[in-house]
């Protein structure tokens, strides 16, 4: 579908598995198959075994709330680790990977690099964006900041900010950040134009609709979250440069701004 990026948002279990999952709790997306435990496939995923957690079925909801786009397929799906992500993709694809809860799951990002770490990705992060992280915890991303300057990070910001208030942090992102994620809702032409004179990316979320895309496009922002990359593929056009070759492009218009 010509995505750039594919996404994993982490939660950590309880016996400090990283798994890509978005929810901090398994309530919505989890259910226990026939047998199992029911709460083995509820509450916060932080206080579950990965043993658990892979009882779990986390297809059939998605069937049942999006009758337009189930598959049979879909049933019986199990919540996937971070290490099987990276066993099935290697260094095929760029990994755009959020922290999430980090405050809830010390040891998170240590496992993180761990894991990049034994699968090759902590050069080509380096040097050509492979890996891109991101996290609306600046404590997070500080952290991997001093356990891996080189890594590029990306600081997200909430729905509830504005693009004043962004703008009033961006002198303190750049300092371990090479951009930033606000919500669409957020972007205008002054954080734009603030965020690029400190050499900062901007990539909104969650953008799916063809004319978001279009009037981000026109305000200069250097990526998106969507759930619909065809549509903005269809948007940048074929001349665009995706893939493994837009992100070294970016890693290099990135560095060349910052003067390193
Ligand atoms: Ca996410």
């Amino acid at each position: 579908m010509g995505a750039d990026y594919i996404e994993q948002d982490l939660q950590l279990t309880k016996d400090g598995v990283l798994v890509a999952m978005h929810d901090d709790t398994l309530d919505r997306t989890a259910e226990a198959p026939p047998g199992v435990p029911k709460r083995f496939c509820s509450g916060p995923v932080i206080k579950r075994t990965l043993e658990q957690i892979k009882m779990c079925d986390v297809g059939s909801w998605f069937n049942e709330a999006y009758p337009q786009y189930a598959s049979e397929d879909y049933v019986g799906l199990k919540i996937p680790t971070l290490e099987e992500v990276f066993q099935r993709y290697g260094t095929s694809v760029n990994y755009y990977i959020e922290t999430k809860n980090p405050e809830a799951a010390p040891g998170m990002e240590e496992e993180l690099l761990r894991l990049m770490e034994k699968y090759d990705l902590i050069e080509p992060a380096a040097k050509d964006w492979q890996v891109l992280i991101q996290s609306f915890s600046a404590a997070s991303l500080q952290k991997i900041h001093a356990l891996e300057p080189s890594l590029p990070l990306i600081q997200l910001h909430s729905s509830t900010e504005t693009s004043e208030s962004i703008r009033a942090q961006l002198d303190l992102v750049l300092t371990y950040a090479v951009g930033m994620g606000p919500s669409k809702t957020d972007v205008d032409a002054a954080l734009v134009e603030a965020a690029h004179a400190r050499c900062l990316d901007v990539h909104p979320y969650t953008v799916n609709e063809t004319v978001e895309m279009e009037a981000l496009r026109s305000l200069g922002v250097d990526g998106m979250f969507t759930n619909f990359p065809d549509r903005l593929e269809g948007v940048l056009g074929k001349d665009a440069a995706g893939g493994k070759t837009g992100a070294s492009l970016a890693a290099e218009a990135s560095k060349a701004c910052r003067g390193s």
